[in-house]
């Protein structure tokens, strides 16, 4: 008996990066999980690589798309014990340069596409005593610069797993959320140069000073499906923060 044994998941965004990690290490100890992304051809590919129940795609800002797509993962799955909360998107602009239309787009991703799943998924959880993972970021904890709108998107994600944690409570569903610092996928690909130019330092020197080395998926899938499991059975409304001592350093 593995620790997820039987635990049905729905993972938004997983089609790559840590939402692909989370499914992968979450199949590895025993749950059923189906993958959900905007882009199908790689959801499928994925799903079939790493061995997914099946696919159940949508478009987190779009709320008819996730309602159809958490009640197909129910049909498939015949139940869902974990919401996993990780669509996401970056932008990285000072604020003052921001587009107003990115920052709406931002907030509908990080925000919304959250909101909206949670809501579409609480009648599932309650029959199932499930639980929420919301995959937040360190940046949702202190400020950082170009990731302005990022940061405010995820602070209100912590918000909203608090809120959430103790408002469903009494329904026996537990929300959780993981707040990493700079993991090794392609939106970090995408912020390296960006970084780079803002800073005149090399993304590596400034990812080795401040936190060793980029996290991996892995390391997030781990504390993501702990979480997920009955062994946090008394863990809701917390935000851990895994990020190699980045936010505990004062230089
Ligand atoms: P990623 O490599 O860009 O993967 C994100 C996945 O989500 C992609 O498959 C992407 O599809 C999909 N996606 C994007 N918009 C979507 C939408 N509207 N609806 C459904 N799926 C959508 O990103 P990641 O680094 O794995 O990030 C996953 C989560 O972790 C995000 O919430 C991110 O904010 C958070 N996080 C990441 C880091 C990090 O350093 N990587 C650190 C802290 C927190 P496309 O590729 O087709 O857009």
């Amino acid at each position: 008996m593995t620790e997820l044994d039987g635990k049905r998941f729905f993972i938004t965004g997983s089609a790559a990066g840590i939402g692909r990690g989370i499914a992968e290490l979450a199949i590895s100890r025993g749950a059923r999980v189906v993958i959900s992304d905007i882009d199908a051809d790689a959801a499928e590919r994925t799903a079939h690589d790493i061995g997914a129940a099946g696919v159940a795609n949508c478009d987190v800002t779009d709320e008819a798309s996730v309602v159809e797509a958490i009640a197909a993962a129910e049909g498939l799955l015949g139940g869902i014990d974990v919401l996993v909360n990780n669509a996401g998107i970056e932008v990285a602009a000072p604020l003052a340069e921001q587009s107003t239309e990115s920052f709406d787009r931002i907030f509908a991703v990080n925000v919304r596409g959250p909101f909206v799943a949670t809501k579409a998924a609480v009648p599932a959880l309650k029959r199932s005593g499930g639980n929420i993972v919301n995959i937040a970021s360190i940046a949702g904890t202190g400020g950082s610069p170009l990731l302005g709108s990022y940061c405010a998107t995820k602070a209100a994600l912590i918000q909203l797993t608090r809120v959430a944690a103790v408002e469903l409570r009494a329904s026996g569903i537990r929300v959780n959320a993981v707040c990493p610092g700079f993991a090794d996928t392609t939106m970090v690909d995408r912020l390296r140069p960006e970084f780079e130019a803002a800073t005149a330092v090399p993304f590596g020197d400034l990812v080795a000073a401040q936190q060793g080395r980029l996290g991996t998926a892995k390391d997030i899938a781990e504390v993501a499906c702990f979480l997920a499991s009955d062994r946090a059975s008394w863990v809701t409304g917390s935000h851990y923060v895994l990020d190699g001592g980045l936010t505990a350093s004062l230089i």
